[in-house]
């Protein structure tokens, strides 16, 4: 079985089902503090916290696990800056747990999910795995450190490991059921959508004299369902072998503006609503735009249903068919 911490996530629950179709039998392990339970199904579910060494005592006691796919933790960059111990007590020593309860059981095999919070503010772009990594948010700081930790539990235990970094996960599951729903919400698409169905005023563009051709910040938007994919291609090399313990990029290589991403959102919802043009918000790079070739030459792995209308298009049906469900 494939252990999945956070597996009723966001991503997690995607990379669950992606598991499932490949022939995989995960295994979810999340304490429900920002995973769906709605999204666990008929998946095999702990229940527990990765704070707490008994709960994966648990997991690890009574099932067969061949490998651990990484996703609980916290994960707003905003938040992080308020409460740094939080993120370094779930996101560090929550993620040494995970991999003592690895090494005791002898489990070797080991996805993280990273980020691209992790280079901070790079010089040039896109931005390759070796670009210097220096994080300007605790958020990112505490995924280096575990990215780091990962590193040398390689040399000392013989853990084989990919720190898959993302960069801007968006969209949804096109059959339905999972998608993006954070109890507080501050990532672009779904806050569009809220001003698109009237569950929020406006949408407010977060800085417009940024030095990029429309003054508005850029991302590499990458479907969740294409990163689901790469962590399955990701274990299945693990697990074949011949495969390097290392760094991978997760994007498209592509970069799109917050004003492109507000057009292409219009344009699909047919929904005419505010747009509000305010001051930055602290910690945004004006660029993040990922070099991919590694995840290629590594995985064979390319984004393949990311192009921006495809995204906001799932996105959006499951943002329309789960908040008017639910309200
Ligand atoms: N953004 C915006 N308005 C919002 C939320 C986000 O203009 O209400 C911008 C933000 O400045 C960033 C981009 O949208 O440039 C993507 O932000 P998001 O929070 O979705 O992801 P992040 O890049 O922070 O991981």
């Amino acid at each position: 079985m494939i252990l999945v911490t956070g597996g009723a996530g966001y991503i997690g629950s995607h990379t669950v089902r992606e598991l499932r179709k490949s022939g995989f039998e995960p295994l979810i392990f999340d304490n429900f503090s920002t995973g769906h339970r709605a999204f666990v199904g008929d998946t095999p579910c702990v229940e527990g916290d990765i704070r707490n060494p008994e709960d994966l005592t648990v997991a690890f006691s009574r099932y067969p696990i061949e490998g651990v796919m990484h996703f609980a933790g916290k994960a707003l960059v905003g938040e992080s800056h308020v409460e740094p111990e939080l993120y370094f007590e779930v996101n560090v020593t929550g993620g040494c747990n995970l991999l003592e309860a690895m090494n005791r059981t002898g489990v070797k095999r080991f996805i993280f999910s990273s980020t691209c919070a992790t280079y901070g503010e790079p010089a040039t772009v896109p931005i390759g795995e070796d670009t210097p990594q220096q994080p300007i948010s605790p958020y990112g700081e505490t995924k280096l450190k575990f990215e780091q930790a990962l590193k040398h539990a390689h040399y000392t235990d013989g853990l084989e490991y990919l720190s898959l970094r993302y960069f801007n996960a968006a969209g949804a599951d096109a059959d339905g059921g999972i998608g993006e729903d954070h109890a507080v919400e501050t990532h672009l698409i779904p806050l569009i959508f809220d001003a698109a169905l009237g569950r929020r005023k406006d949408i407010a563009i977060l800085g417009t004299d940024y030095p990029t051709p429309d003054g508005t910040c850029i991302r590499d938007y990458i479907h969740v369902t294409d990163l689901a994919k790469a962590h399955v291609m990701g274990m299945q090399s693990l697990i074949t072998g011949g495969i390097q313990s290392q760094a991978l990029n997760l994007g498209t290589g592509k970069g799109c503006s917050v004003r492109e991403v507000i057009e292409m959102a219009k344009k699909i919802t047919k929904k005419a609503f505010p747009v509000r043009e305010t001051s930055r918000r602290e910690g945004d790079p004006p660029m993040l735009v990922a070099a991919v070739d590694r995840a290629k030459e590594v995985l064979g792995w390319t984004a393949a249903t990311s192009d921006l209308d495809q995204i906001i298009a799932s996105a959006w049906t499951w943002h329309c068919h789960h908040f008017q469900n639910h309200e």
